[in-house]
């Protein structure tokens, strides 16, 4: 009886004892067992049921003295204290929610190795993830940046040594964003206190706080070069967006922070901050990077200039006064402004040069804005201007067009014109075509521009023909750029300047550059056959200086090859040397193509080509491309050279 009365306590009982009669043993589904517990199989459940209580019942085989040790568990108590348990374990949890993201708990599985034992819902609010999934994945290293490898790495041995321990790595979540995370964690020992049996842990989401400058709640340094990265990326895949990134910072700022304190100085930053992210459009980025600088982020702005305009406003918002402990202070900045010029651009690099602007700013006296690449930002702003006054004297018809004669060589007689355009600049007088024409093309300027010319031409060349009779043989050579010969516009062009002059198709010829041809897109095959249908001719300026492939020469229908002028040149050389002139003259007959040379300079080089046989020559020996009425005075008087 004391036995079994110790045997409540917690303890053992040796069996056969006297057993009261108010005491049942229950097996399983609560029926008397078929034998006794100390002859019933170890691990079969059995109840022993007191007036009072149940005690649970387990069965040992003994070997010394031989029998079955009994042992019996209170298990009210133990369902008691399992509460409890899970009551502070909830506690734990909440408790740890509470200052982190989400908690969990590690245990050493028999092989060494540290398997989840619990770990909160919050786990997959942060990660994705759910537990099982990243498990079967490979573990929290599958979800961790490779960089952070070394740190996971370090942060679990510190703890399986024993040790309390803390890091920050970076995961990346299932929807691919990276997210900071603090991890802290401790060691669970076993009862002797010497063997790590698990982990225990707490981690929090720290992206935030990462990326956030603390004090104006401002995207940090990091937060700004991530974004400048992803915006040079972006500039990689569309040339056209832009990118300014400019350096603000606050002109004697510790003279505020002295005089009225660091939690004044606090608030004008604060308030500083507010006003650059007004001063912005909602995409742009104003970061916090330290102290009293500021960067900010400009992007898809279409000119330098735009990005300037906004640093001014960003200046003038600044320097509105501010009440700051009962003063009022009037805060002034100075600007750093740097450009992308293209997405090689580094991140540093383009940091660095705003701040090398902002330093010329503050040594200039602050308050002002100095660009990193002044003649970078000067030449941009001259091809602005250059833009809008090319626009302008489109809209005021300062185009005139020259004429240069092109000769025939057989007999010396005029054959025709090339029409070269001009430009009539206000401030520059006559421009020549090589200064402006690249800008009119890249703005698509040029094909309002070649559409002016082709009405002119053949307007001009209608006159001619009207007053000279001679003139009706004339033929008038157009320059056609590429971005003209890609749109649809260019035949509407050539069948209205025919139209209103009246002039046989037969008599334009349009002058295309190899490298127009062959880089231009499929479609202008087509275009050059459909220009063919019409009747016009079709002519390959400058040949010899691009592709000058026999295979292109069978594409595209082309009726003239005019010779480069530098191949003209060539010929003056101590060795004379006609080789690619004749070579180009073989290849032209061999295909049946008119020949003509251009930028004959000299009666030899006349000589020359006609040896060769050029049937056609254009240069300053003959004329120089002439105004309308100069080539008027010279078609009436009808020379021949
Ligand atoms: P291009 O079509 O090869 O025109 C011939 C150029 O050579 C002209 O220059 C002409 O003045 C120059 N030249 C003629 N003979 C001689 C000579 O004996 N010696 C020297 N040194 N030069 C000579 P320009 O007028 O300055 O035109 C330059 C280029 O501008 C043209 O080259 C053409 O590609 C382009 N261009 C001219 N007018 C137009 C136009 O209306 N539309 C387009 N798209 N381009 C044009
Ligand atoms: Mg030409
Ligand atoms: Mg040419």
């Amino acid at each position: 009886m004391n036995q079994i009365a110790r045997a409540l306590l917690g303890g053992e009982i040796c069996p056969p004892a006297p057993w009261p009669a108010s005491w049942t043993l229950l097996g399983a589904d609560d029926t008397p067992p078929a034998t006794p517990p100390w002859l019933a199989p170890p691990g079969q459940p059995l109840d022993l049921v007191l007036p009072d209580r149940r005690l649970r019942v387990i069965a040992r085989a003994s070997a010394q003295p031989e029998g079955v040790v009994l042992t019996l568990l209170d298990l009210e108590e133990q369902r008691a204290i399992a509460a409890r348990l899970q009551e502070s374990e909830d506690r734990y949890r909440s408790l740890t929610e509470l200052i982190s993201d989400y908690a969990y708990e590690l245990t050493v599985d028999n092989q060494g190795r540290l398997v989840p034992y619990w770990v909160t819902d919050a786990f997959q609010r942060v990660t994705g993830f759910h537990i099982e999934e990243m498990l079967a994945q490979g573990g929290l290293k599958s979800i961790v940046l490779a960089a952070d490898h070394g740190v996971l790495r370090r942060h679990i041995r510190a703890v399986m040594g024993g040790h309390a321990h803390a890091c920050e790595l970076r995961i990346k979540t299932r929807g691919g964003a990276v997210r900071w995370i603090r991890d802290y964690a401790r060691p669970i020992f076993d009862e002797q206190g010497g063997r790590v049996v698990g982990v225990l842990g707490a981690s929090r989401d720290i992206t935030e706080e990462k990326l956030l400058n603390p004090l104006t709640g401002l995207p940090n340094l990091a937060a700004f070069q991530d974004r400048l990265g992803v915006a040079i990326e972006r500039l990689a895949r569309d040339p056209r967006s832009s990118l300014s990134v400019l350096y603000v910072d606050f002109d004697h700022f510790h003279v505020f922070n002295h005089s009225l304190g660091w939690a004044a100085g606090d608030t004008l930053l604060r308030t500083l901050g507010q006003r650059l992210r007004e001063a912005v459009r909602p995409g742009d980025t104003v970061a916090h990077l330290r102290g009293d600088e500021f960067a900010v982020l400009l992007t898809e702005l279409p000119n330098p200039t735009d990005a300037i305009r906004m640093t001014e406003a960003l200046l003038s918002a600044i320097s509105a006064p501010v009440e700051l402990a009962g003063t009022e202070v009037t805060p002034s900045a100075s600007v750093g402004v740097a450009f992308a010029r293209g997405h090689h651009e580094q991140v540093s690099d383009l940091l660095q040069a705003a701040q090398t602007a902002l330093s010329r700013a503050r040594s200039r006296g602050g308050g002002r804005y100095e660009v990193y690449d002044p003649a970078m930002f000067r030449a941009s702003l001259a091809r602005l201007r250059k833009e809008s006054a090319l626009r302008a004297a489109l809209s005021r018809g300062d185009f005139p067009v020259f004429y240069q004669p092109i000769v025939s060589l057989s007999d010396g007689a005029l054959s025709g014109f090339e029409a070269l355009v001009r430009w009539r600049d206000p401030e520059r007088g006559l421009v020549g075509p090589q200064q402006f024409v690249p800008l009119a093309e890249r703005t698509g300027l040029i094909v309002d521009i070649g559409g002016a010319v082709l009405l002119a031409a053949c307007q001009q060349l209608a006159a001619w023909s009207a007053e000279v009779p001679a003139a009706r043989s004339l033929a008038v050579s157009v320059n056609v750029s590429p971005q003209q010969l890609h749109e649809d516009s260019l035949i509407e062009h050539i069948d209205a300047a025919l139209a209103a002059s009246g002039v046989a198709p037969e008599r334009l010829q349009l002058e295309i550059t190899e490298t127009a041809l062959v880089e231009g897109p499929e479609a202008n095959v087509d275009r050059v056959a459909r220009l063919k249908e019409r009747g016009v001719r079709v002519g390959l300026d400058d040949f010899g200086t691009g592709y000058s492939s026999l295979s292109w020469l069978q594409v595209f229908p082309v009726d003239t090859l005019k010779v480069d002028r530098s191949f003209i040149r060539e010929l003056d050389g101590p060795s004379g040397d006609a080789g690619i002139v004749g070579t180009i003259v073989a290849l032209a007959r061999h295909l049946g193509l008119v020949v003509v040379a251009e930028g004959i300079e000299t009666a030899d080089q006349r000589r020359v080509v006609e040896a060769l046989g050029c049937e056609f020559a254009q240069g300053f020996l003959f004329a120089r491309p002439l105004p309308a009425e100069a080539a008027t005075a010279l078609v009436r008087r009808w020379p021949r050279w």
